[in-house]
């Protein structure tokens, strides 16, 4: 039997794949989405900041939604982890672990996973009181003790940042060489920002909400939140394969219509520059999901080709509407 070729294949069910598999089905594209099942968003237990949930949402629900009003505008979801993709003249060949699949264009929403520090009991942590991101959770620290571990110009400024919320601010290095420059050490010595220097060598935690750090010297540090800047790996060998562009950061170059530099192949949420929030890979998705319509709507009418459903014709509507456009 040929092989089905689809008009999208979307490589991830994330917030950004999903919110492009709504469109993409609600413009009658025969979409295909392909997830291998970690979407960080299942990290957050109470999301804030996603617009229309006042009360809050969890990640894992806010993805089961957006999973079935994709599926309910006719996307086809599978869970599969994706290979490779390759271009062979105008058609995508994408390659699963057990599947081959094609399609005319691909949306690369791939992401990106933030990396805990290397500290015993940090894992535990994650998304209740061990956060990557002032924007989603600076708010629920307030007036917390907070620490930021790093030791770069991005840590110096989390932990500036981070007194608009709160006065009790530490950086502890993890017993890395401070890297920030001069500028911003002397913004820390102005707002008098505590540095700590020594290794931690455990966090003190009950049920994922820390209590306290333990350094290698001197008594524990209470503490109620703990911010990391360490660094993110994005998800972008796909991108890689198929030949597109990345930036310096390591992430998909794109332009304003989330067009990647391989003609037909799009990318969407955190794998680009994206600020990597929940609504802004969501909305990233829809621009791609708008542009790929678009894109395959113009190559229909130059090559005269609109899928145009004629078995209505009979109905006396579209006789005068034909009758109407000769
Ligand atoms: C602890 C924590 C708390 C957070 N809290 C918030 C918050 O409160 N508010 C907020 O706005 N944001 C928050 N975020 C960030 C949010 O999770 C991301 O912005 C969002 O999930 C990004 O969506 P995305 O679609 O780009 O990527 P993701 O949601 O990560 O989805 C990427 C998907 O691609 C799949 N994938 C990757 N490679 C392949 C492959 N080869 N084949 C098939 N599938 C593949 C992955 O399995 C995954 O499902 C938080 C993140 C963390 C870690």
């Amino acid at each position: 039997m040929a092989k089905k070729t689809h008009d999208v294949i979307i490589i991830g069910g994330g917030l950004a794949g999903l919110s492009a598999a709504v469109y993409l089905g609600r413009s009658r594209r025969q979409t295909l989405l392909i997830d291998s099942g970690h979407s960080m968003a299942v990290w957050e237990p109470d999301v804030q900041n996603y617009l229309g949930f006042p009360d809050g949402i969890s990640g894992t629900a806010l993805l089961k939604r957006a999973r079935d009003q994709a599926k309910r505008f006719g996307a086809d979801i599978i869970e599969d982890e994706v290979r490779a993709v390759t271009k062979d003249g105008d058609l995508f060949r994408v390659q699963g672990t057990q599947k081959h699949y094609e399609s005319k264009r691909v949306l690369l929403a791939t992401g990106l996973t933030h990396l805990p520090p290397d500290i015993p009991g940090v894992r535990e942590c994650l998304g209740r009181s061990l956060f990557f991101c002032k924007d989603c959770d600076a708010l629920r620290v307030q007036g917390k003790r907070v620490v930021i571990i790093g030791a770069s110009n991005e840590s110096a400024e989390y932990a500036l940042a981070m007194l608009a919320y709160s006065p009790c601010v530490m950086i502890a290095t993890n017993a890395q060489e401070a890297r920030w420059d001069a500028r911003h050490h002397t913004w820390l010595e102005e707002y008098e920002v505590v540095v700590r220097r020594d290794r931690i060598v455990d966090v003190e935690h009950e049920d994922g909400q820390i209590a306290a750090l333990h350094f290698e010297r001197g008594p524990r540090i209470p503490t109620d939140a703990v911010f990391t800047t360490k660094g993110d790996v994005y998800h972008t060998s796909l991108a890689e394969c198929v030949g597109a562009e990345l930036d310096e950061e390591g992430q998909i170059k794109i332009d304003h219509f989330m067009h990647t530099s391989v003609p037909g192949l799009y990318a969407a949420g955190c794998v680009t520059s994206a600020n990597c929030q929940m609504i802004i890979a969501a909305g990233q998705g829809a621009a791609a999901a708008q542009a790929i319509n678009r894109d395959l709507f113009d190559d229909s009418l130059r090559r005269h080709a609109l899928p145009v459903d004629r078995r209505t014709v009979s109905e006396p509507v579209c006789q005068v509407a034909h009758l109407a456009n000769p």
